[in-house]
């Protein structure tokens, strides 16, 4: 069974409004950098694999990136319906 290939309306469907792409060059591996590029800029029909191949890092020069999901805005969305934070608490260290 082929994967699913979502489209850019598909993500707009669903409520999202931007997504990150992290560098993920074919041939090596990525740098570590990663963009949020807003939906309403791409083709509504685009693929998230097309996307996905006609991505170039703006700071490696990578040709190919990973669309994920805008976790930060997820983070936020959550937080403001639910009052839930993704900051981790300070952990505490006591002798015995
Ligand atoms: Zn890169």
């Amino acid at each position: 069974m082929p994967l699913p290939d979502p489209t850019v309306s598909d993500w707009i469907a669903q409520g999202e409004e931007t997504v990150e792409v992290h560098c993920s060059p074919k041939d090596r591996a990525g740098c570590g950098h990663y963009a949020v590029i807003r939906l309403d800029s791409l083709p509504p029909r685009m693929t998230r694999s097309q996307l996905a191949r006609r991505t170039v890092c703006s700071a490696c020069g990578g040709r190919g990136g990973q669309p994920m999901k805008d976790m930060k805005r997820h983070y936020r969305q959550l937080h403001e319906e639910t009052g839930w934070d993704c900051v981790p608490s300070p952990v505490r260290y006591e002798r015995g």
